[in-house]
């Protein structure tokens, strides 16, 4: 068998020591006669994987004590309604970041319930840069604050948290949770996809600040009411319980990698690394602000657009796949989440110089 040094932006690479415990365990989970998929989510079993997992991520996290996580259905994109459906109660406008499709996508949601105030645009510019704090137009009477650390599709990431006063701010980590430590006090509801950081497609972690709980409207459905679920510990319904599991099973990866600082570093050296090779080149470009360049994914062109076709088959008989470049952008992707291995970018290093030797 030969694994793929694989550079989807999601589903995305996991550790493959992971996938060899669940491969372990797929028939016979420690002795239970039956496979997690096969647990009934309220049985003894089903729930110590559960609230393992979700101690696990509390502490690498270093989430407080007066924030909840939650495991839901509907992957990110849901909580692009979840948010403004919880957390407006009696306002009417909310606060957003406009840095990138997934932004967009956030705003365009948002606007089905409330006005929305852009505090800062890079539309302008390509999406390439993050507006300087200067010219931020915050509404101290928003409800919240919403921006997207890291934009997954353009390769452009907050380095700070944004500074926003008293009013509860909300991220989008879907594409950058767990890469390095982070200081959850600063924010109202962190939320996250899991299916590039944490394990399978089908899932979404959210964590919210307890007191921010219980504004949602009458007409709310009580699946989009984060209450239902804080109240009922994601069990108000069937919850993702294979993902839920893998989660954990991640979570423990990653408190064996030495946590979230040690993420930090590796992850922070292979997109050094990466972003070396195209600057130092001629033949490969970034078009991101060098100050607001993802960790996680790492668009770049090549001089000649018309190569791109070989650069993706040479580099896929070279075992790096999944290259190509968001049809918004054009050119190529490299999504370097926490799984892909450093040797991996190594890899990727060496194909594209030698490519560049070649045909430059
Ligand atoms: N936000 C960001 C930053 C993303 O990258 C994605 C998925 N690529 C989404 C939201 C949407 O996630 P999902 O498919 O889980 O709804």
């Amino acid at each position: 068998m030969s694994r793929a040094y694989n550079f989807s932006a999601g589903p995305a690479m996991v550790p493959e020591a992971v996938l060899q415990q669940a491969q372990e365990e797929l028939l016979d989970w420690q002795g239970s006669g039956m496979s997690v998929m096969e647990m009934s989510h309220r049985g003894k079993e089903y729930m110590s994987i559960a609230t393992q997992a979700e101690a696990d991520l509390r502490e690498l996290m270093a989430i407080p004590e007066n924030y909840k996580v939650l495991f839901l259905q509907g992957g990110a994109s849901s909580q692009f309604a979840m948010v403004p459906l919880n957390l407006l109660g009696d306002k009417k406008t909310a606060d957003y970041f406009n840095t990138g499709q997934w932004s967009k996508k956030a705003i365009a949601e948002a606007k089905r319930y409330c006005d929305v105030n852009l505090v800062a645009s890079s539309e302008a510019e390509n999406f390439c840069t993050i507006p300087d704090t200067a010219n931020w137009n915050l509404n101290a009477d928003a409800a919240y604050v919403h921006y997207t650390p890291n934009e997954t599709i353009g390769g452009l990431e907050f380095q700070e948290i944004p500074e926003v006063g008293d009013v509860p701010l909300v991220a989008d980590f879907s594409s950058t949770i767990l890469s390095r430590p982070l200081d959850v006090s600063r924010y109202g509801i962190i939320y996250a996809g899991t299916q590039k950081n944490i394990g399978p497609a089908g899932m979404a972690v959210v964590i919210v600040r307890e007191d921010l709980l219980g504004n949602a409207g009458d007409s709310t459905p009580a699946m989009f009411n984060y209450a239902t679920h804080a109240k009922a510990d994601s069990m108000y319904n069937t919850p993702p319980t294979y993902t839920w599991y893998f989660a954990g099973l991640v979570f423990k990866w990653l408190k064996q990698q030495g946590g979230l600082e040690a993420m930090a570093k590796i992850n922070q050296g292979k997109a050094q690394a990466l972003y070396n090779a195209i600057d130092t080149s001629d033949f490969y470009a970034n078009p991101v602000d060098p100050r607001y360049r993802s960790w996680m994914n790492i668009p770049f062109t090549l001089a000649d657009d018309g190569l791109n076709d070989t650069f993706l088959s040479e580099a896929k008989a070279a075992n790096l796949v999944t290259l190509k470049g968001h049809r918004s952008v054009g050119g190529m992707r490299a999504s370097i989440y926490n799984a892909m291995p450093e040797a991996g970018v190594q890899a990727l290093i060496a194909f594209m110089k030698d490519f560049e030797q070649r045909k430059a």
